[in-house]
């Protein structure tokens, strides 16, 4: 496969579009104004494979708008659902959505999704309302993928993330 689909997922503000122009641009943008839904492009090689990689970013999952989520689900290879780690509420839409995933999934006979359960702004643990352990615990229930992760202070892990991902995705 050389064309790799993945989704962003998650309560608005959590982080999602900060985690992912971090892995696309290595720069953390504060304040990341979109009101729309994102399709973003990048080329990529792993493991000697190029890769097109197309991401999409919606621009809000709140309650009340959970037809967002039925585009994500059907085009999507492989998923990121990210909550924040200061933010009980996330967390607990973070469930709803990979409930969501899973249920999708299941209907199309699909199978197994790679999906990572990401707990995003690590940085401010000192307000941590989410232990790494009930996220980890959520990803093992889930069979995901686990990492929290800072999109302000950290490049690294969220790349390496990403790659887990879409090395997942290839295995399919
Ligand atoms: P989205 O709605 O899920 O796409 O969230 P955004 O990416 O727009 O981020 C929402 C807010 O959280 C913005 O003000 C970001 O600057 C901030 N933010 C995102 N990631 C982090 C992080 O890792 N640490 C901190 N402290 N703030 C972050």
């Amino acid at each position: 496969m050389n064309d790799i689909k993945l989704a962003l997922l998650g309560s608005e503000g959590a982080g999602k579009s900060a985690v992912l122009v971090r892995f696309l641009t290595k720069r953390f943008i504060g304040e990341y104004a979109s009101n729309t839904n994102s399709l973003y492009h990048k080329r990529l090689s792993i493991d000697g494979r190029q890769l097109n990689l197309e991401v999409f970013d919606p621009c809000s999952q709140s309650e009340e708008s959970r037809c967002i989520l039925e585009e994500p689900l059907d085009w999507a290879d492989g998923f990121v659902v990210v909550y924040t780690i200061s933010d009980r509420t996330s967390f607990l839409n973070a469930k709803n959505i990979l409930a969501q995933i899973k249920e999708s999934r299941r209907e199309t006979c699909k199978g197994e999704v790679p999906i990572c359960l990401v707990g995003n702004k690590q940085d401010l643990c000192h307000s941590r309302q989410v232990s790494e352990e009930e996220g980890r615990s959520l990803a093992q229930e889930n069979k995901c993928l686990f990492q929290e992760v800072s999109a302000a202070e950290n490049y690294l892990e969220i790349s390496n993330l990403f790659t887990k991902l879409i090395r997942h995705v290839m295995e399919q």
